[in-house]
């Protein structure tokens, strides 16, 4: 088996796949601990994939858990913790993503793989008659090197070059998000209490104290991390695959300044640049799987349009896809292979279809700064109807059972019709 990519995706996929074991390559364009564009934070859903996937995350390495969500807008400010479910933890970590990667990255080659660095896959290698892909071709360190192997998994992230080399392209009528972030260090503790213990959600960005600042477009974040750091970012979304145009690094600039005295930083105390990055949502490219080529991550497209969370479907993918591809290889070349490998699009599009297109309409309504107006100023004050809007933002339910909120949301994600 070849993996193309050492993100979430591919790690995960990798490590079930060796632990089953598949002989199993992962080819890596970069050497790890590499930077990566993220907010680093991991919602109950993604601590349920590293459960799964039996990484451990002790605080003395570097994890801070979170208790929930602290969200701000409309002058009001709210605490949303987790909620308490069988299917999930109740709490969130943060982990700075080149050191998580990296960890990915060694559990999968801890559980057999081989881990190729610095080798940029750059094509596809078709088989002539049947146009499958039965491998890749990559510059190496060595030079260009072909690799060979029944089936390729995909998970080289948001450039998705294999997909698009394939004609799998992007579609235009899903909702893309465009984020920048920062990481600072703090100079001091945070003045306010229990001030790292929530990953904090800012629907409104100001250019100043808002009782005289402006409005900026977009949303921000300031996820807290181990060792006094903060990760701060703005982002937005839009409905199409067309990004808003905005000079997201001066948004990000501007609100540090807004945000330095609340936490206690200046823009001098800047640990990590700013980096920025597309985000694919909606299976924003399909099919999953066709022709020897299996999409995992932000490759098939699957970050989640309600909150712009991606590792946890990312490893949930990997997770799944490895599942298909294990069945699949124990079967002869055929049919039957074939049909195993197709149970992979169809488990990933029973468990989130549903809830991706609900999350293309929430897109389309906050896309008017009207709706997202009055949802603030009406909706932030009534905590119950905002425990069922934090469920249903961060894909946190029962899926079968659970209270009133999670019976309403599995209900609307069966009805709404698969991604
Ligand atoms: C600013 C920002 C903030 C975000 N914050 C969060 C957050 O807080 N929480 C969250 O859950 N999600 C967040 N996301 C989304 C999340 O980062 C992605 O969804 C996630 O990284 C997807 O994982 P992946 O493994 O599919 O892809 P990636 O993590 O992008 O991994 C792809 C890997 O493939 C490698 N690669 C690429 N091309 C090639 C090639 N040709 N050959 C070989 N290797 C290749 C890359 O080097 C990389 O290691 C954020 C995104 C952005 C842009």
């Amino acid at each position: 088996m070849i993996v193309v990519g050492a993100g979430p995706a591919g790690s995960a996929a990798a490590t079930y796949l060796a632990n089953a074991g598949v002989d199993t390559v992962v080819l890596e364009k970069s050497a790890f601990p590499r930077p990566k564009a993220c907010g680093d934070g991991l919602t109950p859903r993604a601590v349920r994939e590293l459960v799964y996937l039996g990484l451990p995350f002790p605080e003395e390495e570097g994890w801070l858990r979170n208790r929930g969500l602290r969200v701000f807008g409309g002058g009001h400010q709210l605490e949303l913790p987790w909620p308490s479910l069988a299917s999930f933890p109740d709490f969130g970590l943060t982990l700075p993503r080149e050191e998580f990667d990296h960890r990915l990255a060694r559990h999968a080659v801890q559980a057999g793989a081989t881990l190729l660095e610095n080798t940029t896959v750059t094509a596809p290698l078709l088989d002539d008659r049947s146009g499958r892909v039965v491998g890749v071709k990559a510059t190496t360190p060595e030079g260009e090197r072909q690799f060979r192997a029944r089936l390729v998994v995909a998970a080289d992230g948001v450039s998705a070059r294999l997909a698009t080399a394939i004609g799998r392209s992007k579609k235009t009528n899903r909702p893309v998000g465009v984020a920048v972030r920062s990481r600072l260090k703090l100079s001091q503790p945070p003045s306010r209490p229990g001030q790292m213990d929530w990953m904090e959600s800012h629907l409104e960005l100001w250019d100043g104290p808002s009782e005289d600042g402006k409005l900026m477009p977009g949303y921000g974040w300031v996820f807290p991390e181990a060792g006094g750091l903060v990760n701060v970012g703005v982002g937005s979304v839009t409905s199409t695959a067309i990004a808003a145009k905005i000079n997201y690094r001066q948004l990000l600039t501007t609100w540090l300044d807004t945000l330095g005295p609340l936490w206690g930083f200046t823009s001098e105390d800047l640990e990590d640049p700013p980096r920025s990055a597309a985000l694919p949502m909606a299976f924003s490219r399909q099919p999953l799987y066709a022709r020897g080529l299996i999409l995992v991550g932000d490759a098939g497209g699957m970050v989640s349009p309600f909150d712009g969370e991606g590792i946890a479907y990312a490893m949930e993918s990997g997770r799944v896809a490895a599942g298909a591809i294990t069945q699949a290889l124990a079967r002869p070349a055929g049919e039957s292979r074939e049909a195993a490998l197709r149970t992979y699009p169809e488990l990933m599009k029973e468990s989130l279809g549903g809830y991706f297109s609900l999350g293309r309409v929430f897109v389309k309504l906050i896309e008017h700064p009207a709706v997202m107006r009055v949802c603030t100023r009406y909706g932030l004050p009534r905590p119950t109807l905002m425990r069922l809007v934090m469920k249903l933002l961060s894909d946190l339910y029962e899926p079968r059972g659970g209270d009133w909120m999670d019976r309403t949301i599995a209900t609307l994600a069966r009805m709404a019709p698969a991604a």
